[in-house]
């Protein structure tokens, strides 16, 4: 591969060795051709996000694309006129971000084919994880992808079959492990950042130099380079990391935050190799991009990961968060490889809530779980496919923020140390291979021997929230044996899903308090109260156990005035930074 750092293209040559992992021959092979997204306006990718993603907008007229200019066997045999793109979610005529190639004769199981292939990138302006910012370059995604070729028995296929999706705007992706052996050549001046390790120096020539980089057990490989890196290594090792070599590429004028995105990453790599398993690769990347190319930030790729720009009087932990971020996706996604296509919770909702985890324990910041439910306004299934969920907005909310909650609602039930083990035997179990959702609620049952249907049922494979509510209090006086009492009768409903207990709390005019625990298996319930004082007013879990009711509004209700108002959201600024910062990851 050669970067043209003046008409920034690059050019490559890429041979692919590809084993047939299934049980029947195979005669074509599908490709990812993921920068032609950046092609027209017209690209599904284009058309789905408007071109806008997060906070950062596509530069007008800046397009990116891939040629595949000639695909040849070993035996000299020229595919290159069988070349087709295919667009099986959308049918567009304008996207040309899939291909299939046929091949002469059918590959046998477990038989290999390698094919050698000459392409050409034209980066765009950095916008949605890849391009160049004057002479910052941010390559991911930028060689021909070989699609998933699933066998019977992945996440629930019941034939071998390509997992076929074009790029969408609101999709990451999917791709198998593999062994990576990249030669990246650039003006001599450049410094590279990249997935896996340089086996040997880089070598110069003609003012340039050959970086060589491997990496194992990895599904995709990604770098980034610039002559301006401020590059730093530090050696780090904990109980689970035999040892791993932290490479931190901060931008000019960023050396004082160096300590800052080395702690971040040292503690999240320690917790989650606790937590989960060991952090198994010899090295871990942080690229940070400048600021204005916070497009190709927060971003992650196997043992690279795209940090967020910040300078001193960056307020927050938003630094160490996007780090934080990033590398639990290492463990989901680069490791624990579910498909992001299909199946974006179980990256984006398992590393927000790992993400949570370390900030909390490292940084004694706690989430405001209410105000995020709160924030829950268009509920849909999990497992629906990326760009279904119609917006950006609507995917992240619920890839994000409503997954998480539903695994915080499963560690509610279980408690802290066993959804630890939950996820230690989930990651043990399916690192380096491929889950689906049937395959993590498996895990849960195993190891929590009971099952999770009805919880999955509501919240996962539905879009059910809770929303418990006052309907009505109504207090009568009544006369017992001589003296004045009081009949107090409330109502308490319950308009989504639920899990476990309620706690319900009545509170009396004497000042008297009291409590009951409803288990709603029916919608309805009414609790009657003989007393020598009415009640004043009643709230449903106050302390908001139920973490996927996102209405509190309706919890609280007053005997005389009903004032809904009383719960106020007292939402700081703080708050709304926490919000705000989680735009700013993938
Ligand atoms: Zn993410």
């Amino acid at each position: 591969m050669q970067l043209d750092s003046s008409r920034k293209t690059l050019e490559g040559t890429q041979t692919l060795t590809w084993e047939n992992p299934g049980t029947k021959p195979v005669d074509q092979l599908y490709f990812h051709l993921y920068p032609n997204a950046f092609m027209s306006k017209n690209t599904t990718f284009m058309l789905e996000s408007g071109g806008k993603l997060r906070n950062d907008k596509m530069k007008e007229g800046s397009f990116g694309s891939m040629t595949v200019s000639k695909i040849l066997t070993l035996d000299g045999k020229d595919l290159t006129p069988s070349l087709q793109y295919v667009r099986p979610d959308d049918g567009n005529q304008n996207d040309y971000t899939l291909a299939r190639i046929r091949l002469p004769q059918a590959v046998m199981p477990h038989e290999k084919v390698t094919l050698r292939m000459n392409f050409t990138d034209k980066l765009p302006v950095v916008f949605a994880r890849m391009g160049y910012l004057n002479d910052f370059i941010m390559a991911g995604q930028w060689f021909p992808k070989i699609a998933v070729y699933e066998p019977k028995g992945t996440r629930g296929l019941t034939e071998d079959a390509w997992n076929l999706h074009q790029y969408h705007g609101d999709s990451e992706f999917y791709a198998d492990f593999g062994t990576f052996d990249v030669n990246i050549k650039v003006p001599t001046d450049y410094i590279v950042a990249a997935t896996g390790f340089p086996y040997k120096p880089p070598s110069a020539s003609n003012g340039f130099k050959t970086y060589h980089y491997y990496a194992e057990d990895v599904h995709d490989f990604a770098w980034a380079a610039s002559p301006h890196f401020q590059y730093v290594e530090e050696p780090f090792s904990a109980p689970n990391i035999p040892g791993v070599k932290i490479k931190l590429y901060l931008q000019p004028g960023q050396s004082m935050l160096k300590d800052r995105y080395m702690l971040a990453a040292k503690k999240a790599l320690r917790d989650y190799s606790d937590w989960f398993g060991p952090y198994p690769y010899s090295t871990l990347s942080i690229v940070i991009p400048p600021a204005v190319g916070n497009g190709a930030g927060g971003m992650e790729y196997p043992t690279l990961v795209t940090g967020w720009s910040a300078d001193q009087t960056t307020e927050g932990h938003g630094l160490e968060r996007v780090i934080v971020h990033e590398i639990g996706h290492q463990f989901w996604y680069a490791m624990v490889a579910s498909n992001e296509f299909e199946e974006a919770w179980l990256d984006e909702g398992f590393t927000s809530f790992a993400e949570d985890m370390v900030m909390q324990q490292e940084y004694d910041i706690r989430p405001n779980i209410p105000i995020q439910a709160s924030y829950i306004t268009s509920p849909e299934a999990l497992n629906r496919y990326a760009w279904q969920y119609g917006s950006h907005g609507k995917y992240a909310e619920n890839v994000y923020m409503r997954a998480k909650l539903v695994l915080l609602g499963i560690e509610k039930q279980i408690g802290g140390q066993d959804m630890i083990r939950v996820l230690k035997a989930y990651f043990t179990q399916w690192k380096f291979k491929h889950p689906n959702t049937l395959d993590f609620e498996q895990t849960l049952e195993r190891v929590t021997k009971k099952s999770w249907k009805p919880y999955f049922d509501q919240f996962v494979y539905n879009a059910s929230m809770e929303d418990f509510a006052v309907s009505s209090i109504h207090v009568q006086r009544v006369n017992q044996k001589g003296t004045t009492e009081y009949k107090s009768e409330v109502v308490i409903v319950k308009n989504g899903g639920s899990y476990g207990n309620v706690p319900i709390y009545f509170h009396f005019a004497d000042g008297t308090n009291k409590q009951s625990v409803w288990n709603p298996t029916n919608n309805r319930v009414k609790y009657e109260f003989v007393y020598s004082s009415p009640i004043d007013w009643t709230v449903i879990d106050p302390d908001y156990s139920q973490v996927l009711e996102n209405k509190h509004i309706n919890n609280f209700m007053r005997t005389s005035i009903d004032v809904p108002t009383e719960l106020r959201w007292n939402i700081g600024a703080s708050k709304v930074i926490e919000m705000i910062t989680r735009w700013l990851a993938w």
